[in-house]
């Protein structure tokens, strides 16, 4: 059996016994000398320092090798925007195709798409969410039914206006007179 031994201070690793577990900083920095240890190492403004002036060094007396490592982390980068750019369109291409379906039915799409396939499937996912709509507005009041429409006109870029009441001239304003108009 397996003994846990060792567990990494910054990504919680922990280490077997019959694994190679410790490293020459373990004492120092209780990190699994991997991504942890490097990246510790890597923070330290001294080493930084030290680093950054031997490189500055080699690549002052070596401009050919600069020039090499210039090619190669322009190639590497160049990579990476190819693979973001692939990723991206990926998602728009998905995002624009299933555009129409809100997100809590895309599940029970994709399983309709499978078995009835993708015309009968949007039909299917559609006529379910206008009967849904259907069933809701039934059990609404006339009232909430009125103000869920107004509020609909507002959001579609209908104004707010107050009708004034002509009959009550003994005010300039009515409590009850206000209402939503479509403009
Ligand atoms: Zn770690």
């Amino acid at each position: 059996m397996k003994t846990p031994s060792k567990t990494c201070a910054m990504c919680g690793t922990t280490f077997f016994r019959k694994k190679k577990i410790t490293h020459k900083r373990w004492e120092e920095t209780r990190t699994c000398g991997r991504a942890c240890g490097t990246r510790l190492t890597a923070r330290d403004p001294a080493w930084r320092q030290r680093v950054g002036e031997g490189r500055k060094a080699y690549f002052a007396a070596n401009p050919e090798a600069k020039a090499a490592l210039v090619v190669r982390a322009n190639a590497q980068l160049a990579s990476f925007r190819h693979l973001a750019d692939r990723a991206k369109a990926g998602r728009t291409k998905s995002q624009m195709a299933l555009g129409w379906c809100p997100p809590e039915w895309l599940d029970q799409y994709k399983k309709w798409r499978r078995d009835y396939g993708a015309t009968t499937a949007r039909e299917m996912v559609e006529g379910e969410i206008a009967d849904a709509e259907k069933r809701r507005l039934a059990a609404l009041t006339p009232l909430q039914r009125r103000t869920e429409e107004q509020i609909k006109r507002v959001q579609a870029g209908a104004g707010l206006i107050t009708v004034p009441v002509m009959r009550r001239a003994e005010h300039d304003f009515s409590l009850t007179g206000n209402a939503l108009v479509a403009m």
